[in-house]
């Protein structure tokens, strides 16, 4: 069947200008510079990449929040890049966002119940008492209590906070859920709860998830699949069980190399990746990792290489794909 969510191509460039007055373009800025990706009904596609690489940009063109320079955006079969006014509000409350920060993303003047019940009152959706009813099923659904509707932020951790957070994305029964780091910002010891809490809020209720993450880590437990973006292109994708077992882009197997071994006593050997990420403003000619690949050769400094197809479902934008030393090398020396 149809994807949920098909994006073909999808731009997000910026003009620099200097000068206040008749300001001059000076540059442009390519956040997003041609990206595409499906995503299946009940499945999670993980997207994944440092700070700048465009992941936070690919999801708001998604949830149209910003326009789009070029590309599409196909949501249950209907382009919606064009979309506007009563249609594209109908299409908005089929795809919900759930913040990074979920102290930055509540208002603290709106008790729970109000936050909660906010995305039904701006859609339209039921009267007041039948709004009540279905906070307290959201309340006991992301594991809160009925008594917790009339408290405020300020009186809630992290973690319950992030659990508000995802109560009010569901209130209107999203098909698609965009992650936006949802625990980054939260204890260690909380984010394997609210990981599950979206595992098992998956299950129940058939969501897709777009999951936005700076670092392989978090994902290994949530993705089906995984997209690695680098200076607003995606890099490489496959399930994930590909990506940890058979990383092929050199960008994937630095972040696989960055992520601290869970026995204390073998960390330290393989150094996280090093060297900062070039400027989206001006984005090295050829492949755009080249400044910072150990295997980089005169060919990736001339020719930006394709996203090209390597077995079933695992795609790799690197000329060297198919020849490079096996993946767990140490790539101490050469990404700083
Ligand atoms: Fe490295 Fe060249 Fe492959 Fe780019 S194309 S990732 S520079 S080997
Ligand atoms: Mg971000």
């Amino acid at each position: 069947s149809a994807p949920l969510l098909e994006v073909t191509g999808l731009a997000k460039h910026y003009p620099v200008r200097k000068g206040l007055i008749l300001a001059k373009q000076v540059g442009t800025v390519r956040a997003v510079d041609g990206v595409s990706f499906a995503l299946a009904r009940g499945e999670t596609l993980a997207l994944v990449g440092e700070s700048g690489c465009g992941k936070s940009t690919t999801a708001r063109l998604v949830l149209r929040l910003i326009e789009p320079s070029a590309g599409t955006i196909r949501f249950d079969g209907q382009d919606v890049t064009g979309l506007s006014g009563a249609a594209m509000r109908a299409m908005r409350r089929r795809m919900q966002i759930v913040f990074q920060d979920p102290y930055a993303s509540l208002n603290p003047r709106l008790n729970v119940a109000e936050t909660i019940a906010e995305p039904m009152l701006v859609h339209g959706i039921g009267d007041a008492a039948s709004r009540r009813r279905r906070v307290e099923e959201l309340l006991s659904l992301v594991g809160l209590r009925a008594f917790h509707a009339e408290r405020f932020p300020h009186e809630f951790s992290g973690g319950q906070r992030q659990r508000i957070g995802i109560a009010r994305a569901l209130a209107v029964e999203p098909d698609l859920v965009v992650c936006d780091e949802p625990v980054s910002a939260l204890d260690v010891s909380i984010q394997a709860q609210v990981v599950n809490l979206l595992k098992d809020l998956q299950r129940r209720l058939g969501l897709a998830y777009l999951f936005i993450a700076h670092d392989l880590a978090v994902v290994k437990h949530v993705a089906d699949r995984i997209a690695v973006m680098y200076l607003g292109q995606i890099v490489e994708t496959a399930s994930k069980r590909d990506l940890f077992a058979a990383p092929r882009h050199p960008y994937t197997r630095a972040l696989l190399a960055a992520i601290p071994h869970p026995d204390p006593q073998r960390r330290g050997r393989v150094k996280p990746l090093g060297g900062d990420v070039p400027s989206p403003m001006n984005p090295p000619p050829g492949c755009r990792f080249h400044t910072r690949c150990p295997f980089a050769q005169e060919r990736c400094r001339q020719e930006a290489p394709e996203l090209r197809t390597l077995a079933d479902g695992h795609q790799a934008a690197c000329h060297f794909a198919e020849t490079l030393p096996p993946a767990g090398l140490d790539f101490s020396g050469g990404l700083s």
